[in-house]
């Protein structure tokens, strides 16, 4: 039985409240939207529950109506879908705009218990009005993102911390045929150590709700870290596009070897600067791609180059930590065409700012203005992995380089170093109220997709827009996940098609 809508809502609102539905006009359109190229996804209405209970409410109502849902917590996934569905005329869960708050912050053993709609920000705040004794790894995106929902979308940050997974501990999930799991050491009831032991008993689970539709989460453990008295970050300018291949061969032994312990950020040229200016249509004659000598004078202007390099170091006071920076700074200048830039100069230029503040712990708006380099709007984030080796790393360059241009785009990327893989954030900043533009950013996206699966490179996160496209290019694992989804939720009533997961035919 599917009756539609507002029988649906009708039934969350007998048993929930009037406060806890929205189907007005401007809440069906604002929940719909997103920055994507293939354009905003409708809604059918918005629930929002204010508790566990309310949550596995809405669930066994949608599984009674045969209606579908999708859950946000916070809903700033920009680039990725914001708060809007995979499929046009589910009902959005806002989880997070009631159930948002700090259930518990344990000083000791440095770890807190949260729902889904805290923020970065909320949480930075409540941990400086306890002395900033702790620190929590950020994202660098929207301070009003939400640590449960980036989370579970695999999101990560930049510090010591920076993997968001493997530092949450214990969530609890409303699975979609209703029931609630607590999982690993949560599933005994009283449990002492649900935020401790994050692998617990028997199988481990917690994985299966990332990038998933298998249930809703609803709390959720998240270790935090001791706030080391100071806090060192260094940069490094490389000037030319062919240097990134030396640079990841420099940055590789600094993580292998746990010399640095942020990771490492390879930045380029347009990342860094497009957070404080726009493309400048006035001097290409109004013709994009942008040219490189255009992007050379821009590169000047802002004191960079091709390639900003940066990290951090955590100890107990700049004394110690200072000969840490001549240590890199050694290593750095065997190159022979690195510019060092300290953390004194970066502190007061906001380029450089944004790293100083991911690197400790504090949410920063700052990188959104990279979304302004182009007028209209539109946002898409294609995110490979690259292995660390020199040799791929410019073969990489090359083939992003040559597809974007191809479509008129600009290169526009940052590289997120761990010992052996950086994420390849790529920034596909576009107009998104220009029509043909959205179709060439669409084939754009395909072709990138394409070009790095036939070359071995699999993406990790995907935007709405291309999350099927993904799933169907990988083997064995879209049958797998139906048949989970088939156990889970049996009715499919949880975003059908999230991550190109459908259930078993
Ligand atoms: C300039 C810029 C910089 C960025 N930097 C980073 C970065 O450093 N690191 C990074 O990871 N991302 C980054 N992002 C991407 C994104 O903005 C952030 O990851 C953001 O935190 C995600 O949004 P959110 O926290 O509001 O999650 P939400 O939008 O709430 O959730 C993300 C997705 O997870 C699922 N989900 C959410 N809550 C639940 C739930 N309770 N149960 C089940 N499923 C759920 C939903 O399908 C949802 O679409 C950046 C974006 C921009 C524009």
């Amino acid at each position: 039985m599917n009756d539609g809508a507002p029988a649906f809502l009708a039934a969350v609102r007998q048993v929930l409240g009037e406060q806890a539905v929205d189907s007005s006009e401007e809440g069906i359109v604002r929940y719909g939207r997103n920055l994507l190229p293939g354009g905003d996804r409708r809604t059918a209405g918005i629930v929002f529950p204010s508790s566990t209970g309310e949550v596995q409410t809405v669930v066994q109502l949608a599984n009674a109506h045969r209606f579908p849902l999708y859950s946000i917590s916070t809903g700033e996934n920009r680039g990725l879908g914001l708060k809007s569905p995979i499929r046009p005329g589910s009902v959005i869960v806002d989880v997070g705009a009631r159930m948002n708050r700090i259930l518990a912050i344990d000083e000791t053993l440095c770890f807190a218990e949260i729902e889904p709609g805290v923020t970065y920000q909320q949480m930075y705040d409540e941990l400086g009005r306890r002395g900033h004794t702790l620190m929590m790894d950020t994202a660098s995106g929207p301070p009003n993102g939400g640590i449960v929902g980036n989370t579970l979308d695999k999101g990560a940050g930049y510090t010591p911390y920076f993997d968001h997974f493997g530092m949450s501990c214990g969530l609890e999930v409303v699975l979609g045929d209703g029931r609630v799991l607590r999982t690993a050491d949560g599933a005994l009831a009283g449990s002492q150590t649900w935020h401790l032991s994050k692998y617990g008993y028997g199988p481990f689970l917690d994985g299966l709700f990332l990038q998933s539709n298998f249930g809703i989460v609803t709390r959720m453990g998240v270790w935090l870290m001791p706030r080391p008295p100071a806090i060192r970050s260094f940069f490094f300018i490389f000037p030319d596009d062919e240097d990134f291949g030396e640079i990841i061969d420099l940055v590789r032994p600094l993580k292998l070897n746990n010399v640095v312990p942020s990771l490492l950020k390879v930045t380029n040229d347009l990342y860094a600067l497009g957070t404080e200016t726009t493309y400048p249509f006035e001097r290409t004659g109004g013709r994009t791609p942008l040219p490189d000598g255009v992007r050379r004078e821009l590169q000047r202007e802002h004191g960079l180059g091709a390639w900003l390099v940066s990290g951090a170091f955590y100890g107990a006071s700049d004394e110690v930590l200072l000969p840490l920076v001549e240590r890199v700074k050694a290593h750095f200048g065997r190159s022979g065409k690195a510019r060092y830039v300290s953390h004194e100069e970066a502190l007061v230029q906001p380029i450089f700012d944004i790293h100083v503040a991911t690197f400790s712990g504090r949410p920063t708006a700052s990188e959104l203005s990279l979304l302004n380099w182009r007028p209209g709007g539109g946002n898409c984030w294609f995110l490979p992995g690259l292995p660390m080796k020199g040799e791929v790393a410019n073969q990489q360059q090359a083939l992003s380089r040559r597809i974007l241009r191809e479509h008129k785009l600009e290169f526009i990327a940052e590289y997120v170093c761990g010992p052996r893989l950086a994420r390849a954030l790529h920034v596909i900043v576009f107009n998104r109220q220009d029509p043909e533009e959205c179709q060439r950013v669409m084939r754009c996206y395909r072709a990138l997709l394409h070009a790095y699966a036939e070359a071995g490179y699999p993406v990790s996160r995907a935007p709405l827009d291309f999350q099927e496209e993904a799933m169907a290019r990988l083997e064995t694992f879209p049958g797998v996940c139906a048949d989970i989804k088939h156990a889970l939720d049996p009715n499919a009533i949880l975003a059908p098609g999230r991550y190109g997961i459908e259930t078993r035919k």
